[in-house]
């Protein structure tokens, strides 16, 4: 499963040289602004940054490693961490859809991500009433003839406002947590289904977030993902992947928070020296760079458990904490390496500290985390698998 390292090396090139050119430039008017950035998406999908991380068969680039795919996402994250997820959204829907979709759902619902004017899609597992306890959800499907009915509210939905293809998630035997719990694709045509008010938040912001709203939506019962009842292990499973290439988020703002940290501290004077000088500025700025590249070795370990087919949970959660963690250090050492700049909307580290914060909570906060990992250290025998918490 691994990329021949020459390919991989030219993804990786390729993906920063885009990053630099095409998105840096632009992060700070769409943070400003909060406008969708379909340009930078568009001339993405042109160049294969879009689908890059999906089968071939399906339109595409076909990069199956997770190492190559976290490479790749490191640098459009460091242009910047919102619009670089976007650019690589796609994969995070469909990832469900190859894992448990029939074929026929693949050829049917994968390729129009991966055309050039790509369709967008978005994943709605969370409810105002169920975040970390994803199993708490209470959307409901009933069956009806060759439909299902779905009734329920989703929120902070990634990416709902732009969406045409949302997968639901939602239970088909209330009361059961887990057990019930069941995939499924929704359109945005479809009667019934209203996307709400877009969310204000603090970072992430040309990312739009919004609530969703099922009533009576009468979906074909060929829109199932999955079996009935195999909606959550299938979440929580792609949950594991998909928290690896979080983890490269997080470099990419940690790193880019760093670059310019030490720039600064390199020209920056007080007090007749170079501020690089005094430890209190180095030492900060060192323990960022300890705790980035504790991180990255974390994520490359998980990376590579994955791409050899062996387990890799607890270190998928390992290197997402840690790679949060290390990017909201490296961006806040940044900030005040930087002094009052480090404030000033007109330089970029106080956006980064603002993207950064949201990689400790979405897909399982950093405590979820930590309640993964400590599961390995204190197994306990016969756990049932109702979902206790996200993950
Ligand atoms: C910008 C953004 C984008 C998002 N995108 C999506 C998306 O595309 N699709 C989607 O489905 N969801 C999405 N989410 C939702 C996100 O995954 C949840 O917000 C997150 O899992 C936390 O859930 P919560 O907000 O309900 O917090 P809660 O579960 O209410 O947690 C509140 C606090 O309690 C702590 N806590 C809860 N349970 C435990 C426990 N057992 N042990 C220790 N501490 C605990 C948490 O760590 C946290 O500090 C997004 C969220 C944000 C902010």
């Amino acid at each position: 499963m691994r990329t021949d390292p020459d390919l991989e090396r030219e993804l990786v090139d390729l993906a920063h040289r885009f990053a630099a050119s095409e998105i840096r430039p632009v992060a700070p008017h769409h943070d400003e602004t909060e406008e969708f950035p379909l340009e930078v998406i568009r001339k993405a999908a042109a160049v294969g940054l879009t689908c890059y991380d999906l089968p071939e068969a399906y339109g595409g680039g076909g990069i199956e490693s997770v190492r190559t795919q976290c490479l790749i996402g490191e640098e459009l994250a460091w242009g910047d961490a919102p619009i670089g997820s976007l650019v690589a959204s796609a994969g995070f829907f469909a990832g469900p859809i190859v894992q448990m979709g029939t074929e026929e759902q693949r050829r049917r619902w994968i390729p129009p991500l991966c055309t050039s004017e790509p369709m967008m899609s978005a994943l709605a597992i969370t409810e105002p009433g169920a975040g970390s306890d994803a199993a708490a959800i209470t959307t409901t499907a009933v069956r009806d003839g060759d439909h299902y009915v779905l009734n329920g509210q989703k929120t902070w939905v990634s990416g709902a406002p732009n969406a045409g293809l949302y997968l639901i998630y939602a239970t088909v035997a209330p009361g059961t947590r887990a057990k019930g719990i069941t995939s499924f694709l929704v359109q945005k045509t479809d009667p019934g289904f209203e996307v709400g008010r877009k969310l204000p938040k603090m970072g992430s912001r040309c990312y739009p977030t919004a609530e969703l709203f099922l009533r009576d939506c009468r979906i074909p019962a060929d829109r199932r993902i999955g079996g009935e009842g195999e909606g959550f292990s299938g979440v929580m499973r792609w949950f594991e992947k998909s928290r690896v290439t979080l983890a490269a988020n997080s470099m990419g703002i940690g790193r880019a928070a760093l670059e310019v940290a030490v720039d600064y501290a390199k020209e920056r004077q007080a007090f007749g020296r170079k501020i690089h000088e005094f430890q209190a500025v180095s030492f900060r700025l060192v323990d960022a760079k300890m705790k980035l590249d504790q991180a990255r070795l974390l994520m490359l370990h998980a990376a590579d458990l994955a791409d050899r087919g062996e387990p890799f949970g607890t270190e998928a959660s390992m290197a997402k904490l840690a790679a949060s963690e290390a990017a909201s250090f490296a961006a806040n050492a940044a900030v005040m390496t930087l002094g009052s700049y480090g404030y000033s909307r007109e330089y970029p580290v106080e956006k980064w500290l603002r993207d950064a914060k949201l990689e400790e909570i979405y897909e399982g906060t950093s405590d979820i985390q930590r309640l993964i990992v400590a599961r390995s250290l204190f197994p306990r025998p016969g756990r049932s698998s109702d979902g206790d918490g996200r993950g």
